[in-house]
């Protein structure tokens, strides 16, 4: 359910949201931008069924007719701009946008536009979007949602409310976590491991196929230090089968190395809080020079650095497997 009590870490910003409302100074377009996960969505949502609401005024009511239609997902004056592209063109802002906004609100006080990777539109889209903003009706309101502030053109964001999400402590997402009812090693896990994104986290914590991930990292990670060469290419199908999820794929290998490290240069384990894997960690620190340990983490992180400089897939994790299994 869309509501601002729901919504942890971003008190600041929505203090500003509603003081605004109490003092009807609401823009006619607000930008919401952060990465994805970080609930732009969720606080865009919250904002339009709490303008909408009948009977609350700075938190939406839940009960009201709009609020029960907001939560269907049919409220007649709420809008989402969505496109089948791969940007928002100046089309879509003409469809999806200007011409609703030639008629009055159905019923409500305002008619407002979620629009969704709005860091896609093209410039014509933005110019187009802009007269509309500049001179809008009174019931306009648009609510838009970026990855990338910096693809909108100066004279778009210049009309805009801009509120940049930033990423939350470590430890209000760990007290997150736990209130779900998630164990206290995999809070501490994933807390970390999300790197201050809630939806990362909660996605992360609630996915099997992460916890999968988790365990081919482990294994693959302690099996190569014995495989000969043709073994250890023989293993890149298994990267492979992770393509999509690369990247975190490779953060896991790198926190395994880490904490191997860790373990080598301290003989504590009490620093291996995020892994439920204490026994494997020792296994490895005592198989495995301290240099080569820092080799192979420089490895994963040469690899990763490739593959986001679009280096070839197969290459670039055929060396760093090959530097993970020597020595
Ligand atoms: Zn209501």
């Amino acid at each position: 359910m869309a509501s601002f009590s729901e919504i942890i870490g971003m008190d600041s910003i929505i203090d500003i949201l509603k003081s605004s409302i109490l003092s009807q100074k609401i823009s006619h377009a607000y930008i919401f931008d952060g990465q994805a996960g970080m609930g732009k969505t969720m606080l865009a949502k919250a904002l339009a069924k709490t303008l909408q609401c009948e009977e609350g005024e700075t938190e939406a009511c839940g009960l009201c007719i709009s609020c029960r239609t907001f939560e269907s997902g049919n409220h007649p004056d709420v809008f989402y701009v969505t496109t089948d592209k791969k940007s928002i063109g100046v089309d879509d802002i003409r469809d999806q946008v200007i011409k609703p906004m030639e008629t009055r609100p159905y019923r409500y006080r305002y008619k407002i536009f979620i629009i969704g990777s709005a860091d896609t539109m093209t410039a014509a889209a933005q110019n187009a979007l802009l007269k509309t903003i500049e001179e809008p009706a009174a019931y306009g309101l648009f609510l838009l949602l970026s990855e990338n502030y910096n693809a909108f053109l100066p004279t778009f964001l210049s009309r805009c409310a801009v509120f940049r999400m930033k990423p939350l402590p470590e430890e209000d997402i760990a007290n997150y976590l736990t209130g779900k009812g998630i164990k206290e090693e995999q809070v501490r896990f994933y807390s970390g491991f999300s790197q201050g994104n809630i939806g990362k986290a909660l996605r992360l914590a609630s996915s099997q196929a992460f916890t999968e991930m988790r365990e081919t990292v482990v294994s693959l990670a302690q099996a190569l230090r014995r495989l000969d060469m043709p073994e250890i290419f023989a293993r890149f199908h298994i990267l492979e089968a992770y393509k999509e999820d690369i990247q975190e794929l490779l953060d896991l290998f790198m926190l395994w190395y880490r904490d191997v490290i860790v373990m080598k240069e301290t003989d504590n384990t009490r620093f291996l809080i995020q892994w439920d894997k204490k026994n494997e960690i020792y296994a490895e620190a005592q198989a495995t020079d301290l240099s080569s340990l820092y080799r192979k983490f420089d490895a994963i992180w040469q690899a990763k650095r490739n593959l986001k400089q679009n280096g070839n897939f197969q290459l670039t994790l055929e060396m760093m497997l090959l530097s993970l299994g020597s020595g």
